[in-house]
């Protein structure tokens, strides 16, 4: 049995800095990086929109860089990730996919959220060449050019709206006859004449040489009206939802409808003492690198206050 004053869970932006913040507090954290080191940003390209890099620097060193930074303070990086916990005990229960058991005083959960895609073999093919599951990192690459985005909530309407300040023209590819979106998104949405809005559509496949070249597509009303075509596109967006990564805590943590992490107000604190949900597993809204950073330095500081009592 191994033993730490603090656990982080996760390796995307949140648990990083965590631990940098953690390590500079002389708490020798122990951080397990789980099945995707460096989190969801290491599925993307570049990233532009973080402090810091005014030229926009690769993603993959962006993570790397944070990943050294925390090293650099006396984290302990373990390749594993947790498939079980047990916060009724004291000290907090973890059991690693290796069969390793930990113990910990206090723990910082980082374990992101995950884009939900439609399960179509072609998204994979595509992945990062013209398929991608976020505007706001992806949506640079497609300025004057035509593309779709699938979903029809809040997150399908606000990346549609924010790729039409881009692209020259965005098809919203939603499944039902109408959006699920708050009424002040739809609105949006509609009044965009770069949106163009295809209810009752569904993907079938993504073609094209080099890249994404269009979709796919079939056209359902009722039982007999069905057409299939193809739509001309250049990127493929997907916003039909984000799974937290929060089942294994679920048993003892308060969550929201879809699975979030609910914290305590502002902060990080989750409803029990000494366990701190930072970055997208415990937020439905905002989903940004910095954000999630921000909200690891956070978490560590509270777990320091906490530890120290
Ligand atoms: P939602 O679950 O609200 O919407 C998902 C959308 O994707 C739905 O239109 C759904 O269709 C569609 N969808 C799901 N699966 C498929 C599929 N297999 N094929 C085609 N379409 C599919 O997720 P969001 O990410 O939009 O929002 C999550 C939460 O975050 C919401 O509570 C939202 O209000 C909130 N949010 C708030 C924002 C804001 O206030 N600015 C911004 C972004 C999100 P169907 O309707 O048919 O089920």
């Amino acid at each position: 049995m191994n033993h730490t004053k603090l656990l982080i869970i996760g390796s995307g932006p949140a648990g990083y800095t965590a631990a940098i913040y953690a390590g500079r507090a002389n708490l020798n954290p122990v951080l397990l990086e789980g099945f995707q080191p460096g989190g969801q940003l290491t599925i993307t390209t570049e990233v532009e929109n973080f402090p810091g890099w005014p030229d926009g620097v690769d993603a993959n060193e962006l993570m790397d860089n944070i990943r050294k930074q925390a090293e650099r303070f006396g984290t302990q990086m373990l390749p594993n990730a947790c498939t079980k916990v047990n916060l009724d005990i004291r000290p907090f229960g973890v059991t690693l996919d290796d069969g390793n058991e930990w113990t910990a005083d206090s723990i910082i959960i980082a374990t992101g959220a995950s884009a939900k895609y439609l399960g179509l073999s072609d998204e994979q093919k595509y992945m990062g060449q013209g398929v991608s599951a976020c505007a706001t990192c992806d949506g640079f690459f497609y300025r004057k050019k035509v593309v779709a985005v699938v979903g029809g909530g809040d997150t399908a309407c606000e990346e549609a709206s924010y790729l039409a300040g881009l692209a020259s023209k965005v098809y919203l590819i939603v499944r039902k006859p109408f959006l699920r979106a708050s009424k002040i998104m739809q609105e949006r949405v509609f009044n965009n004449e770069k949106i163009e809005v295809l209810f009752e559509t569904n993907t079938l496949g993504l073609y094209g040489e080099n890249g994404v070249e269009g979709a796919h597509l079939v056209f359902r009303k009722g039982e007999s009206d069905e057409r299939k075509y193809d739509l001309p596109i250049d990127g493929f967006f997907l916003a039909i939802g984000h799974h937290p990564n929060s089942e294994l805590f679920t048993p003892w943590l308060k969550t929201d409808e879809n699975g979030f992490i609910l914290t305590e107000g502002d902060s990080p604190k989750t409803n029990v003492p000494g366990v701190y949900a930072a970055g997208d597993v415990a937020d439905p809204k905002y989903r940004q690198a910095v954000i999630a950073a921000a909200s690891g330095a956070k978490a560590a500081m509270e777990a320091e206050k906490y530890l120290a009592q």
